[in-house]
């Protein structure tokens, strides 16, 4: 039986080296509540991503539900089909009104020219992610929501690290939300934080974060219990310190994919993003209509061999339930990300994942 493949491991530094930080919590008896690790963490982070200011929180869905109330948005956010379910959803927690628009084809991140009909007297925001690291049209974005007056939130959950055109990409739009979920470049199990512009915001999303607690008897907000514990701010510190390592090894394996699968036909390696510097988080390829088989027999194909690949994001958010009776969730006036969803598959990227692994991966792909 050969060894199944994962489409994405987390990256867990050595056992043993966390034994310190543990003791040291025993010792202190501090275990969440904006401890030592805590207030550490955010520091290095700020440091390592280049940001002002961030605050952590206990994962990124509860980062954007605290984001959009930080900034007081209501009404109807402008935002992409094209991402993980938590991007509306915290919307949905909020009382707002998903509207969705389509996307680029070629970055498949919310397509800037979609923006301005979708607007209303209603509109507050625009939410938009930064689709498998790769930055979003920045400077359009800013300018649409200047012009009319709306807030940027950036789902920022893939981008760790990215940098564009020289600086990290989190610097933009009024916020931005990275994950820190297992299945991300950086990891602290559970976690995420909410990067802010200045102190003052930071602060209040700090109170907010804590249930609107400025102090023991003063609250100021029908804030959340949006807490990261000690142990995971101490794992993210650990795992600050092989994070280098981790991106260089993902580096080389969409290296070696993109070589790899260089001029097979029927299937295309999303671009890399220009003026960026990427993550190297996801390896999606788009399976065209000139390859032998769909994309749902390849991933079927890959399944077969005990490899797994992700149809990241089919179904689209908009086909959901709970969103699919909303106009803008026609896939009519979605033709891109419609197409997206049917065409994408994520191959397996991860530190660990072997040369051995990743031949065997491409083999699966020239077979058929
Ligand atoms: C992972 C992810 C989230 C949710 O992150 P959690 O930390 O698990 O809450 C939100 N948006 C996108 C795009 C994601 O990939």
């Amino acid at each position: 039986m050969i060894a199944p493949i994962y489409v994405t491991q987390p990256f867990l530094p050595p056992l043993a080296e966390f034994q310190p930080y543990l003791e040291q919590i025993w010792a202190n008896k501090i275990l969440t509540n904006g401890g030592p690790f805590h207030q550490q963490l955010e520091h290095s982070l700020c440091d390592y991503l280049g940001v002002d200011h961030l605050a952590l929180c206990a994962n990124a869905t509860v980062g954007l539900v605290i984001a959009l109330q930080a900034l007081g948005i209501k009404g109807e956010v402008i935002t992409t089909p094209y991402s993980f379910v938590a991007t509306s959803h915290s919307q949905m927690w909020n009382g707002i009104s998903p509207v969705f628009v389509d996307i680029e084809p070629d970055t498949l991140n919310i397509d800037p020219a979609k923006i301005k009909a979708a607007i209303t007297p209603r509109t507050t925001a625009i939410m938009a992610v930064h689709c498998y690291g790769n930055p979003c049209a920045v400077d359009a974005i800013a300018q649409i929501a200047s012009e009319s007056n709306l807030k940027v939130i950036y789902d920022a959950a893939h981008a760790f690290g990215v940098k564009h055109r020289g600086t990290s990409v989190l610097r933009h739009g009024d916020l931005a939300v990275l994950s820190f979920h297992a299945t991300k470049v950086f990891n602290t199990f559970e976690g995420g934080a909410i990067v802010c512009p200045d102190a003052k915001t930071k602060q209040h999303i700090d109170h907010l974060k804590n249930f609107g607690f400025v102090d023991e008897t003063t609250v100021v907000a029908a804030g959340i219990n949006g807490k990261m514990s000690e142990v995971n701010a101490a794992l993210g510190l650990l795992q600050l310190k092989y994070v280098g390592d981790a991106l260089a090894a993902r580096q080389k394996v969409d290296a070696f994919y993109r070589t790899a699968l260089q001029g097979t036909v029927g299937i295309t390696c999303l671009a890399k993003p220009i003026n960026a510097t990427p993550n190297y988080s996801y390896f999606p390829i788009l399976v065209g209509t000139d390859f032998p088989t769909s994309r749902d027999t390849l991933h079927a194909a890959f399944k077969a061999k005990s490899i797994n690949t992700r149809r990241y994001f089919y179904p689209l958010i908009s086909s959901f339930p709970m969103y699919r009776s909303m106009s803008s969730a026609d896939p009519q006036h979605l033709p891109v990300a419609t197409a997206a969803a049917h065409s994408v598959l994520c191959l397996p990227i991860y530190p660990g994942l072997s040369p051995q692994d990743q031949a065997r991966i491409v083999q699966v792909i020239h077979d058929i």
